[in-house]
Formats: C-alpha cells, structure tokens, sequence
C-alpha cells in the first residue's frame, strides 16, 4: 500500500512560527529539530527518521544561511530544490517546515554574532573557512530559540560543527539535546552531500577516493603503521587522483585535538579537498 503522505504546516514568519510550534507542543510532545539548507538527499532524511524515531514531533527547518558563506563561495549558486524538499518531507511524515528569508532572520540592523572557540578554533574547516562556525552558531542559537526544540539532529558528514554545535548549546543553556547522525553515502562510497551535483562526470567518478583514503589510512593505523606515515601516504593518494587537498588529519574524536598516536585516542581521520571548484569533506572513525 502506498505510504499516506501529509503536507507538513510550513512557517515563513515569526508569529506563524510561534503558532505553530505552540500547536505542536501542546500536551507536552517532544519537538525534534533538523536544521537543513534544502536540496534534501537521503543524508538530510535519514536525520528526519532519527527525529522521527526520537520525538512526537519533528521540525525541519530550511534556511540558506548567508552568513556561514564567504564572499568568494557559493551562497549565490547554492542548489534550491523547494518543492522536491517538502515533496520528501511531506512523505516522511514532518510536522513543520521553518522556512524563514534573510531579512526574516537578520533584519535591517542585526548585529550580533555568537562567536564558538574550543572545537570550532580546531583548526581544521576554520583554518579554510574563517566564517563559517560564527555563521553556523549564530544561526543555529537562533533555530533553536526560535523553535525552542527538546532535540536536534545534525549529521556526522559535518563532524566538526556536530562538535561545535553540541558544545555550544551546553554552554548557552539552550535547553537543547543535540543528537548526531551517522555519514549516508552514495554505493560507491561518496558521501552524500548537496554540493555534489556541482561535480562534472568525471569528478563524480573520481570523487570517492576520499572515503577510500580514509578506510585505507584507517586500517593501516589499526594494523599498527606510523600515524604520520599513514597520513602522508594518503596525502599523497588525493593529490595523485587530481584533488587539492586542505587537509588530512587525525584528531581526537571527540576534542578534536591533534594525535600523534592511536594510543591517544579515540581518533576520527577527517579529510577536506578541491576537485575543479568543488570542496569536498569527509571523516570517518579511524
Ligand atoms: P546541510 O543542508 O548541508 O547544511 O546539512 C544539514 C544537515 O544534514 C547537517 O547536520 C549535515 O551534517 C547533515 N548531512 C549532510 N549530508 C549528510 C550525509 N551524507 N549523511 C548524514 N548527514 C548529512
């Protein structure tokens, strides 16, 4: 039998927010919330199965955030897939769709920026993307009062904002339970991504060397091999295969501090690099 679908509520303004969120909450539900920026593919849907399997009601809210893009990035061209988007949450069975516009989020005269340290000054996405945590804390310490959520879900892919983001909202007292998702890939091992229908053919075929890179450093760290050896040896497998590479580091799962061993860790190996103009990242458990 075909899944009953049902068109979520959509929101586009504050008071049409407040009324819905206050619809939802009634008699206590749990409110799940999944922050996105559209052009859904089955990575954002298997966070809304999670909300999904987590609260009474879930949120989805999809927001092209300008603030967490640099001048030079692609805030312009970013994929919008609206009506795809609430096709697909409508058939997951989402409650609500946020969907505000910037001037909604940052009116005229909007001044203020929460700025993450810790997991965020890692040096990892920060050191390329200087913007980007403060866009992604702001952004988010505003879904989450706005939505005032029991619960968020935010994806593994993106594993140094899961750990900013969780931090941050310990710090806040957001009053918010921020639950990770694991990494959805393609079948062949790309991670899924929005970014990726960017990719020429023949990048998308070279695209999963990444996540090869990362499963071969892993096992040869598991098997005892040199840290740095074993990085540099999948350095040099990206570079080889046509990608410029930003970085390729193992850091302390859940700090994100550097390791030099495996006796340090818990290590996740995280990895993020140019193909044409199109920047890649991934991370695995090493
Ligand atoms: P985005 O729309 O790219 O900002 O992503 C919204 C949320 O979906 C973030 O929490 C991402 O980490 C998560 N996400 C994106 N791609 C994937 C994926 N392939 N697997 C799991 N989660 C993902």
């Amino acid at each position: 039998m075909a899944r009953m679908t049902h068109a979520p509520m959509i929101a586009r303004t504050l008071p049409a927010l407040r009324r819905a969120c206050a619809e939802l909450g009634r008699r206590n539900a749990t409110i799940g919330l999944v922050p996105t920026m559209g052009a859904l593919h089955d990575g954002h849907i298997s966070l809304v199965r999670l909300a999904r399997r987590r609260a009474r009601k879930v949120v989805v809210s999809i927001f092209v955030n300008p603030t967490q893009f640099a001048a030079h990035e692609d805030l312009g061209s970013y994929p919008r897939t609206w009506k795809a988007d609430i096709a697909k949450l409508a058939a997951e069975g989402v409650d609500l769709v946020w969907h505000p516009d910037a001037k909604t989020m940052y009116p005229e005269g909007f001044a203020t920026r929460v700025a993450p340290e810790g997991a965020a000054l890692a040096g990892l996405e920060d050191r390329f993307r200087p913007h980007f945590f403060g866009g992604v804390a702001t952004v988010v310490t505003k879904l989450f009062t706005q939505v005032r959520p029991d619960l968020a879900f935010f994806g593994e892919k993106d594993y140094q904002q899961l750990k900013v983001v969780t931090r941050m909202a310990h710090d806040l007292d957001l009053g918010v339970r921020v639950i990770g998702g694991a990494i959805v890939r393609e079948r062949d091992g790309l991670a899924m991504s929005s970014r990726n229908v960017y990719l020429s053919p023949e990048e998308r075929r070279t695209a999963p060397v990444l996540f090869r890179t990362l499963k071969t450093v892993s096992k040869r760290l598991r098997a005892g091999d040199d840290m740095a050896a074993a990085l540099a040896a999948g350095a040099e497998m990206i570079s080889t295969a046509g990608f410029a590479l930003d970085y390729l580091e193992a850091r302390h799962a859940e700090t994100l501090a550097p390791v030099s061993s495996m006796n340090e860790g818990p290590v996740r190996l995280l990895v993020a690099a140019k193909i044409g103009a199109t920047r890649l990242i991934d991370n695995i458990r090493a």
